[in-house]
């Protein structure tokens, strides 16, 4: 269309345009949110209520960085969503800037080891990090010494204000500068043996004096992916170390992952613990209250919906993240209504959104075989079929593997995945006596029919078995 042309309202949209006010409709009417953001998982928090004491008890650790000292190591431990990510950020925001105020040169390296799981990686990103540092250091101070350098050519400045003995002296510390530089050489994200990538971290870190705090946040991620060998190498590392100290923290979700490490840095490692217990309803609410006050417009939310979010949060373990994620999401429920206000009812919506959202992540990333187990009772179910019991899953997952040329499992391994999903919170199965008969398990969907078979359906090799009836209309046949 020539935009030159005054385009005349009433006439149609053609068939490549989106039709006038799409987005005008949606803009129109007052908003909910003053700032979203706020309530997203990236935010890092100034203020974390209810967790003064968890925050002091790291600060009373780390000060000793201050001091120039090296601080214990600490291992934090607590389940997901309460606060162990932002409290460790906020008190290394803390750190550094206090470090600054003194002078005192220490530093705090955040690593996500959900994100960074190997040895490989972790060493590599904190020796490119040093590597970055000391390259800027070397560059500022060849610059201050160039400029010394200068004057002392030109007569402005006599070598008696330098910190040199003498013109020769400043000139081989120049060269010494620029040949450390050129030897920082990063390490490339895959290719060196692990070794090499070791010591270059080494050099890189001890290069000059200071404390460095490492922070391996989902730690147990790393333990679980690639060993233990990187803490221990890292928890060594004091000891060979002549400019610089480097002290762990180490932050994880399961409490029990300390059981798989070596002895060793299992003792190094946990010189310091420091435990965040799950939030209750109560504090919750204290920090969606806090929340909400930034994120949304005066006056947006009705009375009931924080003790709501707060109270299906303290189900779900105390968790913080769940209780953020269910008020940002009943906002835009209510945003999508257009109503100018947040209900009790949007905060239901929302359970039951995230709840959908879980189990279509946790359903479409099940191995194919527990998906045609999944099938296999959801065909049963859709039949009108109770207390449905193994011997009969079994007989459709069987068909089922026919169809599409699977192997079939055993009886006992297909027993095992039914187990997997009772624990996943999909199927509830309960094991029931049948006298003389033995045992048997009797289950039933725990999770909405139709949305988990059109997710089973959605993979590809599912979706062949499609017009599954005639299979299930044979299993009467059969016992
Ligand atoms: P964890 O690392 O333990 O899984 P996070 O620190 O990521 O938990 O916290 C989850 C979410 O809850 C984040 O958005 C965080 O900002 C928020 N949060 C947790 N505890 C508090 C608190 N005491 N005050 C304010 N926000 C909190
Ligand atoms: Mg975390």
């Amino acid at each position: 269309m020539d935009p030159s042309t005054d385009p005349d309202p009433e006439s149609a949209p053609g068939p490549d345009e989106a039709s006038p006010g799409l987005f005008d409709d949606l803009l129109s009417g007052e908003p909910i949110f003053e700032n979203k953001e706020v309530l997203r998982p990236s935010y890092t928090p100034r203020r974390l209520p209810h967790r003064e004491e968890q925050i002091n008890n790291m600060a009373t650790i780390l000060v000793t960085a201050l001091r120039g000292d090296t601080p214990s190591n600490i291992l934090i431990y607590g389940k997901t969503g309460t606060g162990k990510t932002a409290s460790a950020k906020f008190v290394s925001d803390e750190l550094e800037t206090t470090s600054q105020k003194y002078e005192v040169p220490c530093e705090v390296q955040y690593i996500n080891c959900e994100v960074t799981d190997t040895q490989y990686r972790v060493l590599a990103q904190l020796a490119n990090k040093f590597i970055d540092e000391n390259v800027a250091y070397i560059t500022e101070e060849l610059e201050r010494l160039d400029a010394r350098r200068d004057d002392l050519d030109d007569g402005t400045a006599s070598i008696e204000e330098t910190a040199f003995d003498d013109r020769e002296a400043l000139d081989t510390r120049i060269e010494n500068l620029e040949a450390d530089r050129e030897e920082f050489e990063p390490v490339p994200m895959t290719g060196w043996p692990t070794d090499r990538v070791y010591s270059t971290f080494f050099e890189a870190v001890d290069y000059r004096e200071r404390v460095v705090v490492i922070m391996l946040d989902e730690i147990d991620k790393l333990v679980e992916k690639s060993g233990d060998d990187t803490l221990y190498n890292l928890s060594r590392m004091n000891s060979e170390l002549e400019n610089s100290r480097v002290s762990i923290m180490g932050i994880s979700n399961d409490l029990k992952f300390t059981d798989f490490l070596d002895p060793r840095v299992k003792s190094s490692l946990g010189e310091e613990e420091i435990v965040f217990p799950p939030y209750d309803a109560t504090q919750l609410r204290d920090i969606l209250q806090h929340r909400s006050d930034i994120a949304f417009k005066p006056d947006t939310l009705s009375e009931d919906v924080i003790p709501l979010c707060a109270a299906f949060a303290a189900q779900e373990h105390g968790d913080a993240r769940r209780a953020l994620d269910l008020l940002r999401t009943a906002g835009e429920l209510a945003e999508r209504d257009r109503t100018e206000n947040i209900h009790e009812e949007h905060v239901r919506r929302a359970q039951e959104k995230i709840e959908l959202d879980r189990v279509v992540e946790v359903v479409r990333t099940l191995p194919t075989q527990s998906k045609l187990v999944l099938y296999a009772v959801i065909l049963l179910e859709e039949n009108g079929v109770h207390n449905i019991n193994t011997g009969e899953v079994f007989n459709i997952y069987k068909r089922l593997c026919a169809e599409i040329d699977m192997d079939v499992l055993t009886q006992r391994r297909v027993t095992d995945l039914i187990s997997e999903l009772d624990m996943l919170g999909i199927v509830n199965a309960v094991v029931v006596s049948k006298g003389r008969y033995g045992r048997t398990k009797e289950m039933s969907l725990s999770v909405p029919l139709d949305e988990t078979k059109s997710v089973l359906l959605a993979d590809s090799r599912l979706g062949e078995v499609e017009d599954a009836q005639p299979f299930v209309q044979a299993r009467f046949d059969d016992s």
